[in-house]
């Protein structure tokens, strides 16, 4: 079933005034139209600004333990509708219903956390340098949030975006990716359905240079969270230095496994497959790339390539398929255009390299699993974002080189490393230039609670999740209370 979708604007369900509409099909099977969605413009993000601007003036003294008690509730009803969530999303974007249902979930344990944070956003009192003086800081809103989000996570990176910035008492503007428009939607009305007042949230349907750029630029949006591409994270962010916004930006990554020789391969297999494969390799976590010690280099390929010629790829919304289609055409052009670039520069193909064949992917946009090996470190393969079941193996002589190796990009999101050596365990922990780091486990996943971004060109040095995320959605207000009656005079010596 397909549905008119509208945006939502100052309290009301609303058609772009530009008339015209857009079409989102299932990736799987492009005869499932999963609905229209408005081709808004620059109309529909003034009136949704000045909406939320408005909202802004009250929701800021809303208590924020009450504001924290909305998302809770927003936590029970996506708990309520899951499931419904995790199918649509699997027909939008394609990715498989157990992964779908790992979305959710991740939005779910992110309202909770949310919900407690309201409970907390601590400031701090300090001693004063005078007698009869204290001081305090706190935390205060911002005002009105731009939230740009993609497509791979439609549910949870949203979530990690919008809950924070509304607990911490700023009004939302959301524009989501055109590939993940119904999930999105479904966010805003649960939201609403837990009683977050109207004006409070707005969502804009359409495209990044319609919609996304005036956000940006315009003067009332006061801070503007973005995950995304590199190339697009870079214009937003020059655009909004102009007026001197505040932005988080979450972009690239090329995430690197690295295998020692002294590790578990088995459970180093699981980790790759479900690195490399997850999401059709279409996350900012990726593994996409296997840095083998050596001695266990061939051993690991041959399983690896084994594996992965069997992994079941097909339509998400079958619970037996293990990967699904790329998101759409484009994204599948650009798998197969890095297939023919490894290929010119002397990476061996290994597995898959080619569309999936069969009757059942002619409606899909599906890609084989791919592998390739004897990939040299500063190949294009090795060192440019794929977001694509595309993996590449490094082979190295030793633990120094695979460090060196890994960090050897321009990115820093994520890592890992299979070890059974406590030494070279730590050392990875303190070497590796990324955000996250995983032991023993694959490049993939974030905790709610936990800090989560990348060092270097991956992001602007902000973080999402965990703790941090209220620091970006605060303004911090010093205070100094003097109780002395008198005029003291701060470093001036009497
Ligand atoms: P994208 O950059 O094409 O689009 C992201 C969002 O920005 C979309 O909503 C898009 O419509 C909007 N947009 C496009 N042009 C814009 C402009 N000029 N101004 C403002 N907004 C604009 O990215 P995508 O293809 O949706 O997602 C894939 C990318 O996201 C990958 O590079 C991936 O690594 C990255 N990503 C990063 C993280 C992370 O946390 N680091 C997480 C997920 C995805």
């Amino acid at each position: 079933m397909s549905r008119a979708y509208q945006n939502y604007i100052a309290g009301k369900w609303c058609d772009a005034e530009s008339g015209q509409s857009s079409e989102n099909r299932n990736p799987a099977d492009h005869d499932d139209l999963i609905g229209t969605f408005p081709k808004s413009d620059q109309r529909e993000v003034n009136r949704a600004v000045a909406s939320a601007k408005a909202a802004f003036k009250e929701w800021r003294l809303v208590p924020a333990p009450k504001r924290g008690d909305i998302l809770k509730t927003v936590g029970d009803v996506m708990t309520a509708r899951k499931e419904e969530i995790a199918k649509v999303m699997t027909r939008e974007m394609g990715k498989v219903l157990k992964e779908t249902r790992g979305d959710t979930q991740e939005g779910i344990d992110t309202a909770y956390y949310a919900a407690s944070e309201g409970r907390r956003l601590f400031g701090h009192t300090a001693p004063s340098e005078l007698p009869n003086k204290m001081n305090i800081s706190f935390r205060m809103p911002i005002g009105v949030a731009g939230v740009i989000t993609p497509w791979n996570f439609p549910m949870a990176i949203p979530t990690w975006k919008i809950f924070p910035a509304l607990v911490c008492g700023n009004t939302v503007v959301f524009k989501p990716a055109s590939d993940t428009p119904a999930t999105a939607t479904t966010l805003v009305e649960i939201l609403l359905e837990a009683g977050l007042p109207p004006g409070c949230i707005n969502i804009v349907h359409g495209s990044g240079s319609a919609v996304g750029t005036p956000i940006t630029q315009h003067p009332d949006v006061d801070v503007i969270s973005f995950t995304g591409s590199s190339d697009v994270g870079k214009t937003l962010y020059s655009n909004a230095a102009r007026q001197l916004k505040r932005v988080s930006l979450e972009l690239g990554g090329k995430n690197g496994m690295i295998v020692m020789d002294d590790g578990d391969l088995n459970l180093a297999l699981e980790g790759a497959l479900w690195g490399a494969f997850g999401t059709t390799g279409q996350r900012c976590t990726a593994t996409s790339r296997v840095i083998l010690h050596e001695k266990i280099h061939d051993k690991f390929v041959e399983m690896l390539v084994e594996r992965a010629r069997k992994l079941k790829v097909g339509n998400g919304l079958d619970e037996s398929m293990e990967m699904g289609p790329c998101v759409n055409e484009g994204q599948r052009g650009v798998v197969e255009e890095y297939v023919q670039i490894g290929k010119n520069e002397g990476a061996k193909l290994v597995a898959g390299g080619c569309r999936c064949a069969g009757s059942q992917y002619d409606k899909g946009t599906f890609y084989c699993p791919t592998i390739f090996t004897n990939v040299t470190p500063n190949m294009r393969l090795a060192q440019e974002e794929i977001f694509g079941p595309v993996l590449s193996v490094i082979k190295v002589r030793d633990f120094d080189e695979a460090i060196k190796v890994l960090n050897g990009t321009i990115y820093g999101l994520s890592s890992s490393i299979y070890t059974n050596d406590v030494t070279s365990a730590f050392r990875a922990m303190r070497d590796i230039e990324c955000g996250i780091t995983y032991i023993n486990g694959p490049t993939i996943g974030a905790e709610a609670h936990m800090p989560f971004g990348g060092f270097k060109q991956t992001g602007n040095g902000h973080r999402e999740g965990g703790w941090e995320v209220y620091e970006f959605y605060t303004e911090t207000k010093t205070v100094y209370v003097d109780f002395s009656g008198r005029l003291q005079k701060a470093q001036i010596d009497t």
